[in-house]
């Protein structure tokens, strides 16, 4: 996740959290005094990273780690490095978390860090002592049983080979399963790289089967064209549907005919950006959330779809592989036009599940295949999609407020078991 470059978040993205939660929680019968308790972040940690440059300098960088939720297990959640993170979009995240992995019901909470930087102006050795000196200042945090970190938009799996050494040397052990997303050879697990992109395929998959439209049929254009948005346009064009518009922070790109999306999976590779590539003709960044198409794939940055321009869209269904893409204000505007809107914290989940997976076969020094991996996702993945979906019917609600409303009881029924230890 290294090419994410923008990401303004003009409103509170965790002030748009809590509203959702508040709405769903309006739906159902939930102690006001528990409902309080688990919309704020458990901890909220801020570090001050001296990290040595290059050229001899030092520097001091802001990191931070919020800790949501620990009710159904350990914080899990991602570290973001890029130029715009703030504390607010690290809680939001943080909390996404919690639902997120309610929803696909692992035994996780939520959790988010971040480093407020910009990786592609630092050299390889100044990440690693960033990295580092953000993991030792944080070590009495992070633990297998704690809080497990993983890559996030400016980080990778480097970033997580650096952190698990680190937390490794401190602790006198290697400690594969306090980080996932890991390289392979260092108990990473095989289908991870394209497990959220997967997730999304199926999602996408499952809620055109409830409206009786035939992927085979569909049209779909992607924002975004990093992990998430290039593993998702291909599996779906494997499925068979037609892949109209694809965009990056560069530019866009257009072919009514469908694109190639294996082609341009290696002109990014080789040209590092959408633009340029042969097989379609470029077009605006806007007529890619804009188009008449079936499906619209967000899958860059928050924010995107917002009381402002939701009217504008035409899609029939919105599948969401970026975290927070669409703001509550649009949602109502797109629930008004009869858009289905499938939430991030069910769309996206395919990543958190098999970070799930890795950290369950580290625990216990076994691997699977790939073929073991991606059946096993799949069986979470649909049985999540049905739990919300049937939700969403049997309230008649949407399919965010009922993945919010189911995530809100699965959270709040263990934290009534366990009891608040006041
Ligand atoms: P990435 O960095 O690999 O890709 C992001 C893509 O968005 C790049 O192609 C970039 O060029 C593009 N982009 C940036 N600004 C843009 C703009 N203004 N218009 C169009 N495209 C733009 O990141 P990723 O891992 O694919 O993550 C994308 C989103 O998915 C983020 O919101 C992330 O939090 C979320 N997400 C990722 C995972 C995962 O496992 N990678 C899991 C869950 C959610």
């Amino acid at each position: 996740m290294k090419h994410l470059k923008s990401t303004t978040i003009p409103i509170s993205a965790f002030g748009n959290v809590i509203k959702i939660l508040d709405k769903a929680a309006a739906k159902m019968k939930v102690d006001p005094e528990l409902l309080e308790f688990i919309k704020e972040p458990r901890r909220s940690t801020i570090v001050k990273l001296p990290v040595q440059m290059d050229d001899g300098t030092f520097r001091m960088f802001t990191g931070y780690r919020v800790q949501h939720s620990v009710v159904r297990g350990p914080a899990k959640g991602g570290i973001r490095y890029h130029p715009n993170v703030t504390l607010d979009e690290v809680q939001a995240l943080a909390s996404w978390m919690t639902w997120k992995c309610a929803v696909a019901k692992i035994p996780f909470g939520g959790g988010k860090g971040g480093i407020i930087c910009d990786p592609s102006k630092l050299s390889k050795k100044e990440l690693a002592r960033l990295t580092r000196r953000y993991t030792a200042d944080l070590i009495d945090l992070f633990g297998s049983q704690k809080d497990i970190p993983a890559p996030d938009v400016g980080t990778d799996s480097q970033t997580m080979a650096w952190i698990m050494d680190t937390y490794s040397m401190h602790k006198g052990h290697t400690a594969p399963g306090v980080v996932t997303g890991k390289p392979l050879e260092i108990g990473g697990s095989l289908g991870r790289v394209e497990a959220t992109g997967r997730g999304v395929m199926i999602s996408v998959r499952e809620i055109c089967k409830s409206i009786d439209l035939d992927l085979a049929e569909v049209t779909v254009s992607v924002q975004g064209f990093g992990n998430v948005g290039s593993i998702a346009a291909l599996l779906l064009s494997e499925e068979g549907a037609k892949i109209t518009h694809v965009s990056d922070q560069y530019g866009a790109i257009h072919n009514p005919d469908g694109i190639d999306i294996p082609k341009l999976i290696k002109h990014v590779e080789s040209k590092k950006k959408v633009p340029g590539f042969r097989g379609a003709k470029r077009c605006g960044r806007e007529d890619v959330l804009f188009c008449k198409v079936d499906v619209l794939i967000p899958a860059a940055l928050e924010n995107v779809i917002t009381g402002k321009n939701a009217r504008r869209i035409k899609a029939r269904i919105i599948g969401e592989g970026a975290n927070g893409p669409t703001t509550p204000e649009a949602d109502v505007i797109l629930e008004k036009k009869g858009v289905i809107v499938v939430p991030d914290i069910l769309c996206n989940a395919g990543g958190v599940i098999v970070s799930y997976f890795e950290w369950v076969q580290d625990n216990m020094g076994y691997f699977w295949d790939e073929p073991e991996v991606n059946l096993r996702l799949e069986k979470k993945m649909v049985e999540a999609f049905y739990d919300v979906y049937n939700h969403s019917q049997a309230h008649g609600v949407s399919l965010r407020l009922a993945a919010y409303m189911l995530a809100i009881h699965r959270v709040v029924s263990i934290l009534e078991m366990r009891g608040i230890y006041a």
